[in-house]
């Protein structure tokens, strides 16, 4: 008899083994070097920005350097020691020096995550800015004020999974998005602003590669109001995390079936 419960048992273990969901856990933030740097429009609150991400990184117990200027970015042997990026920073120049900076450190397996304007919004000429974030916000019709819904386009994601569609009051950022980039919430435009724009789905979040850096984006997040809605933060801090597994990572090709062979 004790036999046979022991058979059962092994039988058990492994058939859950085999039948449950497969979801790897996101990488921990302990003890992961990370840079915030803030600045340019001040429309955006950046400071508010830096002091909430801060706050919550050292809460997770990461190594966390605070800049409000751009020059750092030019440091390149600093910049390659980090694990993450975040920016946030509305607009404004990068020189070449710093563009250099920012984008080698990427290219060479440092994760960046960011939101908004303040990483979907930044360095308007600097193209090869854009190629690495994945897309570029063009415009908000009906400005801060809209209320619009966010559809979770694939919740087999670490970063969206458990997460419902929901709805917001804040800008609805329409944007223009590289198709090389894996979509996981998108937002339709009801037209009531710009007629000719009825019924476009525009992404807002997304994950991508940019060579061995991980990069993820949420278009959420023009004031701190926007970070308490509970789907916002969710998302937001997962899609941080995720990135912040880049170095050492699994590189997965990251893109939309739609745009992809
Ligand atoms: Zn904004």
């Amino acid at each position: 008899m004790r036999k046979f419960y022991a058979l059962f048992a092994i039988v058990s273990v492994l058939g859950c083994s085999a039948t449950a969901p497969v979801t790897p856990t996101l990488p921990s933030l302990k003890e992961k070097k990370v840079l915030i740097v803030w600045g340019g429009w001040n429309g955006h609150q950046p400071d508010k920005y830096a002091f909430l991400m801060e706050k919550w990184l050292k809460e997770e117990g990461a190594q966390v350097f605070v800049s409000n200027s751009l020059e750092i970015y030019s440091d390149s042997s600093f910049m390659q020691s980090l694990d993450l990026i975040l920016p946030y920073w509305t607009m404004g120049t990068l020189s070449k020096e710093q563009s250099k900076g920012l984008l080698n450190a990427v290219k060479n397996g440092v994760g960046i995550a960011g939101c908004h304007g303040g990483f979907g919004d930044s360095f308007r000429s600097n193209t090869d800015y854009q190629y690495m974030v994945g897309g570029q916000f063009v415009s908000h019709p009906g400005g801060d004020s809209t209320a619009y819904t966010i559809n979770m386009t694939d919740t087999n994601d670490q970063i969206t999974e458990g997460v419902s569609d929901f709805e917001i009051l804040s800008e609805q950022y329409y944007m223009l998005v590289d198709p090389n980039v894996r979509v996981l919430a998108t937002t339709t435009f009801d037209g009531n602003h710009d007629a000719w724009i009825e019924g476009a789905i525009i992404p807002v979040a997304w994950k991508k590669n940019y060579d061995k850096g991980r990069v993820f984006y949420c278009s959420v997040g023009h004031n701190p109001a926007t970070f308490e809605v509970p789907e916002v933060w969710t998302i937001l801090t997962r899609g941080i995390k995720w990135a912040s597994g880049s170095k050492g990572g699994e590189l997965t090709t990251l893109v939309s079936p739609v745009y992809h062979k």
